[in-house]
């Protein structure tokens, strides 16, 4: 006997053996079946029109949670890409923490938001664009 998950699809795949089953066995005439198989086709059918009516649900729960997975993904992107367009490279002045800087002077590319461009600039890529980037994942 085979276990069947529980729910629509569990219900879909014992429908499909029954009918694998049913067609193994050849198909039955309204001169040959009898009484008590021609209830069981009309339970049999029943139950399919539920399972239908299961996997319907469930296919529209599906795309109804699709649509507003790719609106949230949506709007995700247009908030990094906000805040992209706030952090741009831009010429600026300030202390570079860069080992190879010469200290105070010119940044050629410091961050248009963070700190104070023309005076105590931020070296571009700032920690914001940096924690935009696809991340190393963690053990
Ligand atoms: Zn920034």
């Amino acid at each position: 006997m085979t276990d069947y998950p529980p729910g629509p699809i569990g219900a879909a795949l014992r429908a499909a053996d029954a009918r694998d089953q049913r067609r193994a066995n050849g198909r039955r005439t309204v001169d040959t079946i009898t009484d008590d198989e021609l209830d069981q086709l009309y339970a049999d059918t029943d139950r399919a029109d539920e399972v239908i009516g299961d996997l319907n649900e469930t296919v529209v729960r599906s795309i109804k949670h699709a649509a507003a997975t790719e609106q949230r993904a949506k709007q995700a992107e247009a908030a990094i890409a906000r805040v992209r367009a706030l952090h741009q490279p831009v010429q600026g002045l300030g202390l570079d923490s860069d080992e190879e800087s010469k200290g105070y002077g010119l940044i050629e590319q410091a961050c248009s938001t963070c700190g104070t461009p023309d005076e105590f600039a931020i070296r571009w890529p700032c920690e914001t664009i940096r924690a935009l980037e696809p991340q190393e994942p963690t053990p």
